[in-house]
C-alpha cells in the first residue's frame, strides 16, 4: 500500500491521466501498472544535426519474412512532416529512407512486430537540445499486448496505420509518412 502511494505521489503529476488508466484497467496486474509506471519517465534520445544546425530524425524500417521494425515523425497534430532529404542510394532496404527536422511537440513512433503481433510507442518530444543532439522525449502511449495503454486519440490514427503499413513493407526502400 505505502509503495503504490508512494508512486502515485511521484509520478502523477506528470502522469495523472495515464495513471488513471492504468488504474481502472483490471486486466493489468500490480506489477504491471508499476512496472509500466515506472518507464514512462523522460528519457534522452541521440538525434542527427543537419549542416545548417537543426535538429532532425530519420524515418527508417521496414518488414521482413515473419517480423519488421520502423520508426516515423508525425507533427504535433499527428501529420506527416516534409523530408529535409529523402535518400536514394546506398542500402536502402529496411534502412533509413528520410530526414525530418525535429520540433518540440512532434511525435517519434516507433513499432516492432513478430508475425503481425504489434508493440507500437508513441513519444512526445519535449526539449531539443540540438548542441548535443539529444531530444527528450516522453512516452505518451504504448500499444502491446493487443492493446493501448489508454486510447488511442484520433489525430494519431494516420500515423499509427502508416508505421503498421511500413513495418509490415518487405524490404522497404521508401518513405511511408512524409508530406
Ligand atoms: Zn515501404
Amino acid at each position: 500500500m505505502w509503495a503504490i502511494f508512494y508512486i502515485r505521489k511521484k509520478y502523477t503529476s506528470y502522469y495523472g491521466e495515464h495513471i488513471k488508466n492504468l488504474y481502472v484497467n483490471p486486466k493489468i496486474s500490480k506489477f504491471e501498472r508499476r512496472k509500466k509506471i515506472m518507464f514512462k519517465k523522460p528519457i534522452e534520445i541521440e538525434i542527427e544535426r543537419t549542416k545548417k544546425g537543426y535538429p532532425a530524425f530519420w524515418e527508417s524500417g521496414g518488414g521482413y519474412t515473419n517480423t519488421g521494425e520502423a520508426t516515423i515523425i508525425a507533427n504535433k497534430d499527428g501529420q506527416p512532416k516534409k523530408a529535409l532529404y529523402v535518400r536514394g542510394r546506398g542500402e536502402l532496404a529496411c534502412g533509413h529512407h528520410a530526414l525530418v527536422i525535429l520540433e518540440v511537440g512532434d511525435y517519434i513512433i516507433k513499432a516492432s512486430h513478430h508475425r503481425g503481433d504489434f508493440e507500437i510507442q508513441i513519444y512526445e518530444i519535449l526539449e531539443l537540445k540540438t548542441e548535443e543532439t539529444i531530444a527528450v522525449i516522453e512516452q505518451i502511449n504504448c500499444f502491446s499486448w493487443g492493446e493501448w495503454d489508454a486510447e488511442l486519440p484520433a489525430y494519431l490514427e494516420d500515423a499509427v496505420q502508416a508505421i503498421m503499413e511500413k513495418a509490415t513493407c518487405y524490404h522497404c526502400r521508401e518513405p511511408h509518412y512524409i508530406s
